[in-house]
């Protein structure tokens, strides 16, 4: 195990409180421990993730970016610095200006704080008249509320710069690897992040790719979670420290689980330390409506997130709960959360619903593609040409349909059985009402 130092950081960086995206950071500099200048360049894991210029400067700190939207954080103030360890602030600089888009020789804005060893940390390139009311001399906790991110002084966009120096002045480098020459062996993280921290930042439905103006000027991610069948939709995944050898699958699921699409992860370098992709699909209006779920298996994790195709455009404000639209609650008035639905809505609603005893089962796949091939066909059977040719449709989804209840009649049958018994007989219901309804049609 690597020994700690006097003095071991929490990660400096904090969400404020509701923000609920997977991440929002990625490192671009870490300390550049060669000496020589320019272009010889040296990271504690012996990589090259640093930089150095020509003037003499080696990169002396830890660059943590905000990503994605570095700028709309910074003005929707969504990314707090905070104190990695306890300790006094010895300096502070405010009221520089903070949207720099290049080095230069300009002033930032920065809070300096010295722990119990003496040693200093240095919080650099935050936003103007963010800065805590904290004065010199003034004590911090781990933790503690410093600033917010932003990009003052010599800085190409926002992010943290931390510098930590050793109390007789001279330069740390936090992470411990095996090319770190400046305090070999000692970590002083409390928990040290992975070289490559390859992860999902956040993933999006939305009606347009995201922009990516100017650098100084906020971007605009064009996300919506609430669509109308018919829908042109583009899903976006943000990672950080992409690397290409990792892979990974984008998935869309439909209502009741089968799959809409999926395609993998692109890339078309080894690796990107900030990256984003994406891909759009023009739903066909007789894909169900009813909850969809966008998902990314990427390094060993899973991210989704829920988007809703409706026959009413739902926005967060319609709901009653103010936050999470749901057919259910969206519209006392149409779709499910009418008791009365009928037709296609009613059947849309059923085909959405999963038995509460099948709750945290599998259901098990020949079942559910018999399911849904019929909730799909009978989704769309407005869209028949004819009333000869809507017949056909209603009795071969009907078809399926039953064949889907046998299958789950087998499933929860015997010794082996793949399915309980009672999520069985809840399939077998629910289909009933589906077909139920669908001879209503
Ligand atoms: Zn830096």
């Amino acid at each position: 195990m690597t020994p700690l130092a006097a003095v071991a950081f929490a990660w400096p960086l904090q969400p404020v409180t509701g923000f609920s995206d997977y991440g929002y950071h990625g490192i671009s500099n870490f300390v550049d421990q060669n000496l020589i200048y320019p272009n010889a360049i040296l990271d504690y894991d012996c990589g090259a993730r640093s930089y150095d210029l020509a003037s003499g400067y080696n990169h002396a700190g830890t660059d943590i970016f905000t990503w994605p939207f570095g700028w709309k954080k910074m003005d929707d103030g969504e990314i707090t610095i905070v104190a990695a360890a306890a300790g006094t602030i010895v300096n502070k600089a405010d009221g520089n200006f903070d949207r720099s888009c290049g080095l230069n020789n300009d002033p930032w804005n920065a809070v300096y704080v010295k722990h119990a060893d003496d040693s200093v940390a240095w919080y650099g390139h935050m936003k103007s008249g963010s800065l805590t009311g904290k004065g010199v001399g003034d004590t911090v906790g781990q933790g503690e509320y410093l600033g917010r991110v932003g990009s003052s002084g010599s800085s190409t966009g926002p992010h943290l710069h931390f510098e930590v120096h050793a109390p007789n002045g001279s330069l740390i480098d936090p992470f411990n690897g095996a090319c770190n020459a400046l305090n070999p062996s000692v970590s002083w993280w409390q928990s040290q992040p992975a070289y490559y921290d390859s992860a999902l930042n956040d993933l999006t439905a939305g009606t347009a790719p995201p922009t990516f103006p100017p650098c100084g000027t906020a971007e605009s991610p064009n996300t919506s979670d609430f669509f109308l069948p018919g829908s042109t939709i583009v899903f976006t995944a943000y990672y950080r420290d992409q690397l290409a050898s990792l892979g990974g699958q984008n998935t869309i699921y439909r209502p009741y689980g089968s799959i809409y699409a999926s395609w993998p992860v692109p890339s078309n370098a080894p690796y990107y330390s900030a990256s984003y992709w994406w891909h759009t699909y023009t739903f066909a209006p007789t894909e169900p409506v009813g909850v969809y779920r966008y998902e990314v298996v990427f390094n060993g994790h899973t991210y989704s997130r829920e988007f809703h195709v409706d026959t009413v455009l739902c926005t967060p404000d319609s709901c009653e709960d103010g936050d999470a639209c749901t057919i259910d609650t969206c519209d006392p008035n149409v779709g499910c959360g009418r008791s009365d639905a009928g037709g296609v809505v009613g059947i849309g609603c059923l085909c959405d619903d999963v038995p509460a005893a099948c709750v945290g089962q599998t259901i098990v796949a020949k079942v559910q593609k018999k399911l849904s091939s019929g909730c799909t066909a009978l989704a769309g059977v407005d869209a028949a040409p004819s009333a000869a040719k809507r017949q056909k449709v209603i009795r071969s989804a009907i078809k399926r349909l039953n064949k889907a209840s046998k299958a789950a009649a087998a499933a929860s049958r015997g010794r082996h059985a793949k399915l309980s018994s009672a999520c069985g007989v809840g399939l077998r219901a629910l289909i009933a009402d589906i077909v139920a309804l669908a001879h209503t049609l």
